[in-house]
């Protein structure tokens, strides 16, 4: 274009140093840059916290005319553009949040060339007035942030960003770049597809984070349980505990504070002014704990967080991914620590037949809960697990600094004990009109004559009491691994056991179910906990 490759890079390096105060570009982000502000498009797979945004604020920069960020995190527009002035950029957005006067101004500044970046909504740009006012202005690159939303497998899916192929059409000539954290390779081509890039040079930054040690234990006293792991090994650290609603993110705040760890709550149903309040002690003090649903966490940078813990299961892989990796950004040894156990399984599923959303939806969450749970339950290293779900290899299968690689976890022969579970719900399943959840199944293997069993006259069945070589902690980890494997399923309201295609294959004696045996948990606490 109009700048010379060389001067084009020593700009870029000088804006680095002299805008943002960084002596040196980190990983891809100097290969992209150049690509960008020489006038090429860009798909950039880069994880959390990998510097995306300097990616695309640079050539902003470096090019004449205004970078427009396209970008679903409106939230998060104020803050970004506040953090942009600081520094002396003249930055701006447009969205919903925002009244007419200040959209007023932000546009003419934009029309005047007075602006370096503008922040925009994707749904704006399915308005012909934001075309019309695009084109009275000079923009110098279009950077469409968090680009997998476009991906209509994806988990995130908008449809405004469909409307953003428009841009390459309208604007041929103003260079793109696509970016994400969040890719698997089929999200990737379908970025490229989509947004109309088939030209775009693509950027891969390796997704290992090495300082974050995985682990998922199995749940029994879920708080209990994080009290243990922070008292024994995350004393006075700085870390986000995350927790599906916000009743548990309550509770477990108090929890922890009855139990001297400074801790506080962070979740949607707080007030704005509370939530901005905990976030901002968190970012300040030493050694605060949040509890949080995933509302909190998107934007947020703080270097020391030293561990991430899940009290319940997320949704999917990448969002395991992106929510671990708040954890060691300053690469100093971190945590990722969550416990899991049947009743989170129940609960997806449930949650996903009973939610919004047409049939393919649901199968789509379906499986990407699949996913997380086959990471879950996997006798093989974490972190290969991890990286080969994005599509990416690790050095090695044997990382190291993985729960599976430190102890690894023994394997038993499940077939028997699957036969057993998958038969008590072939003799359930012709009881019609009675619903019965796990817990049934496992009083009846066991032999317990429990009211509901004696009500129903399970312990008339054949399978009565035909399982008491193992525990009830060993029958429900039975069922999980069955439901991680698809060898069985849940159902409706009460979470009923229902078999799967697959489970004939275990009836028929056809396939052997290898399962991962239950840890020996260590015996003996440090100190008294409160309840
Ligand atoms: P992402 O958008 O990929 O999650 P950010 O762009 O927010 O990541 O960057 C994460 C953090 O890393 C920010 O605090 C940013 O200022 C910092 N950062 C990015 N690039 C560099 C660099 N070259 N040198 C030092 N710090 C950087
Ligand atoms: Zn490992």
């Amino acid at each position: 274009q109009n700048l010379a490759t060389g001067s084009a890079r020593t700009t870029a390096l000088t804006t680095l140093r002299r805008v943002f105060g960084y002596d040196t570009f980190r990983g891809e982000q100097q290969a992209v840059i150049d690509h960008v502000v020489s006038g090429g498009d860009a798909v950039v797979l880069m994880p959390t916290g990998g510097g995306k945004s300097l990616c695309y604020q640079i050539p902003a920069l470096v090019r004449p005319g205004t970078g427009v960020v396209v970008s679903p995190l409106i939230a998060l527009m104020q803050d970004q553009v506040d953090a942009l002035r600081a520094l002396g950029v003249r930055a701006g957005f447009i969205n919903s949040t925002q009244d007419f006067e200040d959209r007023r101004l932000v546009e003419a500044e934009f029309v005047a060339g007075e602006l370096d970046v503008l922040y925009l909504a994707p749904e704006r740009l399915r308005m012909q007035g934001t075309l019309d006012l695009l084109s009275r202005g000079k923009v110098s690159v279009f950077a469409i942030d968090e680009a997998h939303c476009v991906a209509q497998w994806g988990h995130d899916f908008r449809p405004d960003y469909l409307a953003l192929a428009v841009l390459g059409e309208r604007w041929p000539d103003v260079p793109r770049i696509a970016l994400t954290a969040t890719a698997t390779r089929a999200t990737h081509r379908e970025i490229t597809e989509r947004l109309g890039m088939p030209e775009a040079r693509h950027f891969e930054a390796s997704f290992d984070r090495p300082n974050i040690q995985y682990r998922i234990v199995g749940k029994d006293d879920p708080k209990k349980q994080l009290l243990r792991f922070l008292r024994e090994e995350h004393e006075g650290d700085a870390g986000i505990v995350y927790c599906l609603s916000r009743n548990s993110v309550e509770k477990t705040a108090e929890f922890l504070e009855r139990n001297g760890i400074a801790a506080v709550p962070y979740h949607a149903g707080l007030d704005a002014a509370t939530r901005a309040r905990h976030q901002a002690r968190f970012l300040r003090e030493e050694g605060l704990v949040v509890v949080a649903t995933i509302a909190f966490g998107m934007g947020i940078d703080k270097p020391d967080v030293r561990f991430v813990a899940h009290l319940d299961l997320p949704k999917s892989v990448e969002g395991y991914y992106q929510e671990t990796g708040r954890a060691g950004r300053d690469g100093l040894p971190s945590t990722a620590w969550m416990a899991y156990g049947l009743q989170d399984v129940v609960q997806q599923r449930k949650l996903i037949q009973s939610g919004e959303g047409d049939e393919a939806f649901r199968r789509r969450a379906a499986s990407h809960l699949d996913a997380m749970l086959a990471l879950c339950e996997t006798v093989a290293c974490r972190r290969s697990q991890l990286l080969a779900y994005f599509g990416q290899e690790a050095s090695g299968d044997h990382c190291g600094n993985c729960d599976t690689c430190l102890t690894p976890p023994e394997t038993w022969d499940g077939t028997v004990a699957a036969q057993k579970v998958l038969s008590t719900v072939v003799r359930l399943k012709r009881e019609r009109g009675q619903k019965f959840g796990t817990g049934q199944i496992v009083d009846i293997l066991l032999g317990r004559k429990t009211a509901k069993v004696i009500q129903f006259d399970h312990d008339q069945l054949s399978v009565f009491g035909i399982g008491e070589e193992l525990s009830e902690a060993e029958w429900r980890s039975v069922v999980r691994q069955l439901l991680a494997q698809g060898l069985a399923s849940v159902e409706g309201e009460y979470g009923t056991l229902v078999l799967t295609d697959a489970s004939a294959t275990v009836l028929g004696r056809e396939r052997e179910v290898l399962m991962r045996k239950e840890p020996k948990r260590p015996a003996g606490r440090a100190k008294a906990e409160r309840p």
